[in-house]
């Protein structure tokens, strides 16, 4: 479905799409190059082989169903200290990996970009906001760059506060709470967890804040308007740049189970979960995962897990992904043969089917690290969240579920931990039972998150349909790149409308 007229091929907006090599930044960015190759733009996704390999399928499902959409190989060069073949960042990629992986691929973009516009002739890019070089490739050959962010608006704007007003320079220690003045971010936001305050997380934001750097243009944003209304108009007024909000992005092209399965895995999964949860009573069971790099946790911590869900009286389903030995694997092994008897709990070991899990009906409540992509995939099944913040800048998206949206209960983590650190705090079993017991067990209180986020839910249904807010947000950023594109070839067109 295209928004205004039939184009012949040459007036067709072209568009390049450059997604990052984690999961968390790929899956997102190419379900954004589907929408707005699903609306009528010729749509090019530049990648390597292995990251290819994770969405191939569902670009060649919308191609056959009509939409201008590849995808384009770039192969990386043989590069001391990159092991052959490591293309993806996740959790069990090394540090020194990561970073050499990362230059690499940089590297052999920006060197390749001349010859890829030459041969895709695209009228706008959309970059990962990691590749900060693709502002000045942009601007060399005179295209708009449209970047994506991930993370709240809420999110980046309690990250402005802190960098503008640098609260924890103002106490004697990480553990004290400031005075905050903190714009319209409530003040719980940025004084209810304490460690937000570390000097450790504050470099993280300084860092991640710098990646963002010459993104003067603009970005498409993966939420709703009506999720975080005040913090998307709070954000275009500190960062003073055009934003387009255009979420839930996932629902909008993954409409089939082919779809909803292998997105994010290339492949789909077997079905035995399917099964398990066909054979569980409405809303009764509770959904943990902690996002694409899965168990960031301790042996230890991993034991609590266990024993909080054996202990919480409520049915679930544990992602555990991939546990080393080190991790209490043989425990957690025996955990599994010992829920499965009692058909109390199903554990998945590799990728979780997430979306189609979150769409099932016996699936009452989601225990979450508070990624922003399951945040929104939560909200939009209409389930309330156990939040269970671990890094980046999960901590402030916790804020914004708990006190603002009030559509979660905190299980209560304190320590903000470096990616892929397994850090100090253990959040014992009492805990995980409770807070889970507090979603799951009907209470009053529960209630009233379920009637609060089922409403959410609606208003992100609405939002992607004919005339929803998200819906004319791509709308809109299509029509300005097309008058972009005609100003161009013609400079007496009018400027766009900001
Ligand atoms: N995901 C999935 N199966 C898994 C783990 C994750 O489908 O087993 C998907 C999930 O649906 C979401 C993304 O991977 O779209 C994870 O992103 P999020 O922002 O929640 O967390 P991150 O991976 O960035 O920590």
């Amino acid at each position: 479905m295209e928004f205004s007229g039939v184009e012949g091929e040459s007036e067709k907006l072209k568009a390049i799409f450059l997604p990052f090599i984690t999961p968390s930044h790929l899956v997102p960015v190419v379900d954004i190059a589907r929408i707005f190759a699903m609306h009528g733009v010729d749509v090019t996704i530049i990648t390597t082989p292995e990251n290819a390999a994770v969405f191939q399928s569902s670009v060649d499902r919308d191609a056959s169903r009509g939409s201008s959409i590849r995808t384009h190989h770039v192969k990386l060069p043989h590069v001391p200290g990159l092991p052959e073949g490591v293309e993806t960042i996740n959790l069990s990629t090394s540090r020194d990996t990561a970073s050499i992986l990362f230059e690499t691929l940089t590297k052999t973009l920006q060197t390749q970009f001349p010859q890829l516009f030459h041969q895709f002739k695209p009228d706008f890019i959309v970059s990962d906001m990691f590749y900060s070089w693709s502002v000045d490739a942009a601007a060399e050959f005179g295209i708009p760059r449209l970047i994506y962010v991930g993370g709240t608006y809420f999110s980046h704007c309690a990250m402005d506060s802190l960098e503008r007003f640098e609260p924890h320079t103002k106490v004697g220690s990480d553990d004290e709470s400031p005075p905050i003045p903190a714009r319209e971010i409530p003040e719980t936001a940025l004084t209810a967890t304490p460690t937000i305050f570390s000097r450790e997380q504050m470099n993280w934001v300084k860092e991640f804040r710098s990646r963002k750097k010459g993104a003067t243009e603009s970005f498409a944003s993966k939420s709703f308007y009506a999720f975080e209304r005040t913090y998307e108009e709070l954000y275009r007024e500190i960062m003073g740049t055009k934003s387009w909000n255009v979420g839930p992005i996932f629902s909008w092209v993954n409409r089939d189970a082919s779809d909803k399965s292998s997105r994010g895995h290339g492949k789909e999964v077997e079905e035995g979960w399917l099964s398990w949860l066909d054979s569980k009573q409405k809303g009764s069971v509770v959904y943990v995962c902690f996002g694409s790099m899965k168990n960031n946790f301790s042996g230890t911590q991993i034991a609590e897990i266990a024993h909080g869900l054996e202990d919480c009286g409520h049915d679930f389903i544990w992602v555990v992904g991939k546990i080393d030995e080190g991790q209490s694997k043989a425990l957690v092994e025996e955990f599994e043969k010992r829920v499965e008897a009692s058909k109390k709990g199903f554990l998945i070991w590799g990728w979780a089917p997430q979306l189609r899990i979150l769409e099932h009906p016996a699936v009452g409540g989601v225990v979450t690290h508070c990624g922003m992509n399951t945040v929104i995939e939560t909200v939009d099944a209409g389930l309330p969240m156990v939040t269970w913040p671990l890094f980046a800048e999960q901590f402030f998206n916790e804020r914004l579920l708990v006190d603002v949206l009030k559509v979660a209960v905190e299980v209560g983590a304190k320590e903000w931990k470096t990616w892929g650190d397994f850090g100090n705090e253990i959040v014992g079993r009492e805990k995980i039972a409770k807070a889970i017991d507090l979603l799951m067990g009907g209470g009053e209180e529960c209630e009233e998150v379920r009637r609060r986020v089922k409403a959410l839910s609606e208003e992100a249904k609405k939002a992607i349909q004919i005339g929803g807010s998200s819906y004319n947000s791509l709308k809109d950023v299509i029509q300005q790149m097309k008058t972009l594109k005609l100003q161009k070839l013609n400079p007496k067109v009018e400027e766009p409308v900001a």
